[in-house]
């Protein structure tokens, strides 16, 4: 008997299965063709928030965990996934160098935040506002790093099939999947927890971003840029520049409207010719409150769900998984502003909700 089987397999069933197999527990993922949002992330790990120029909630313990983690792996797994390059932030007004000069003095962010603003010009890049630097910041490789998990996984820990609802049998405290039995099932399934018959009563909401792949001479490869968008190295002279941020649209087609927003923030920046070689779309699976969603189901205890993760799915991942198994194996209380527990009501009386 498997201790779980997981559905999904992007940042959150990678961690899920990460943390599992650090305790020696045997699993099964199961998991479809499609890519979802971990493979189309730009996989920048960051836990300020430039917005505010403030600490994400939790930030430095995520950060800590995620640093932990992504050591681990790469040791045990000899390979090499993550990255860590400054994220050079460039102002669009100059009243933000105060906002900037005080954030970089405060407890927290002075580990992230360098102080020092620069001014000199850069060629080929518009940079009429200065910049300044992010430090002990970088970037995942999230495909070779799913792929680099996947290939050590044998047969019987890996499916790569869509998950069929419908077989899924309770018998005596344990669930049974086409022949295998499980203690537990922890589905990781990102934006498409909308078709989950036990789970989609939860205001997952999605967020739509798109991305292009580019290619361009001046751009460095050893650095993270944010203006406005992202724009993070691939390879050579590749990069990937994004997203936007669309609540409506709930399809992961890319759009005219969103590559001539991409395009417009590119062009106001890049003052060099570069060459548009791809344009993708993902869903980033974001929730009402945004904060994760984790947590068993009101009535099927063996069913659990890890998912979420929103924008941060890299930074988050590491720490996350760890609460997840103690919550599942050693029955350790989750934190209440992230246990599926708050959406209750959402449960109990579903259509009055708007989500
Ligand atoms: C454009 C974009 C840019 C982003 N940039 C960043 C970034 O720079 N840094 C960062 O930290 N985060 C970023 N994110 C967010 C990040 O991608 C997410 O937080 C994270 O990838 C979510 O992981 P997940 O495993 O929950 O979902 P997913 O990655 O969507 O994985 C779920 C997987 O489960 C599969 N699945 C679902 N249901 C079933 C089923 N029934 N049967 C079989 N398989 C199933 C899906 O096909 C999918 O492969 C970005 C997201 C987008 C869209």
């Amino acid at each position: 008997m498997k201790d779980a089987i997981i559905v999904g397999f992007g940042l959150a069933g990678f961690h899920c299965a990460l943390e599992l197999q650090k305790h020696k527990k045997d699993f099964l993922i199961i998991t479809n063709e499609r890519e979802g949002a971990s493979k189309n992330a730009g996989g920048v790990f960051n836990p300020t928030v430039l917005k505010r120029y403030t600490m994400s909630w939790r930030g430095e313990e995520f950060f800590d965990q995620a640093i932990s983690t992504y050591s681990f792996f790469e040791e045990k797994y000899n390979i090499n996934v993550f990255q860590k390059i400054p994220i050079i932030y460039y102002f669009n007004q100059l009243s933000n160098h105060n906002d900037w000069t005080v954030a970089s003095n405060r407890k927290g962010l002075d580990r992230f935040l360098s102080p020092l603003i620069n001014t000199d010009a850069n060629k080929g890049i518009n940079d009429n506002f200065g910049y300044a630097k992010l430090q002990n910041v970088g970037k995942l490789d999230i495909s070779k790093t799913l792929e680099g998990f996947k290939k050590k996984l044998d047969s019987n820990s890996f499916s790569q099939k869509e998950f069929d609802y419908g077989e899924l049998k309770f018998i005596n405290n344990k669930i049974e999947y086409k022949n295998v039995k499980a203690r537990y099932i922890v589905f990781c399934e990102g934006f498409q927890l909308k078709r989950n018959p036990w789970f989609s009563y939860l205001p997952l909401e999605g967020s739509k971003g798109e991305f292009l792949h580019i290619r361009s001479k001046v751009l460095s490869q050893k650095k993270i840029i944010k203006a406005g968008l992202f724009i993070v190295p691939i390879e050579k002279d590749l990069f990937w520049v994004g997203a936007n941020f669309d609540r409506k649209d709930k399809t992961s087609k890319p759009t005219k409207s969103g590559k001539d927003w991409i395009l417009v923030k590119l062009k106001s920046f890049l003052d060099s010719p570069f060459e548009v070689v791809d344009h993708k779309a993902a869903i980033r699976p974001t929730v009402k409150d945004r904060r994760p969603l984790l947590g068993a189901h009101p009535k099927q205890k063996n069913l659990y769900i890890f998912n979420g993760l929103g924008s941060r799915g890299v930074l988050m991942g590491p720490l996350l998984a760890k609460w997840m198994y103690k919550f599942v194996f050693e029955k350790k209380k989750l934190y209440p502003e992230l246990a599926i527990d708050r959406f209750e009501t959402y449960f109990s009386n579903p259509k009055n909700i708007d989500v």
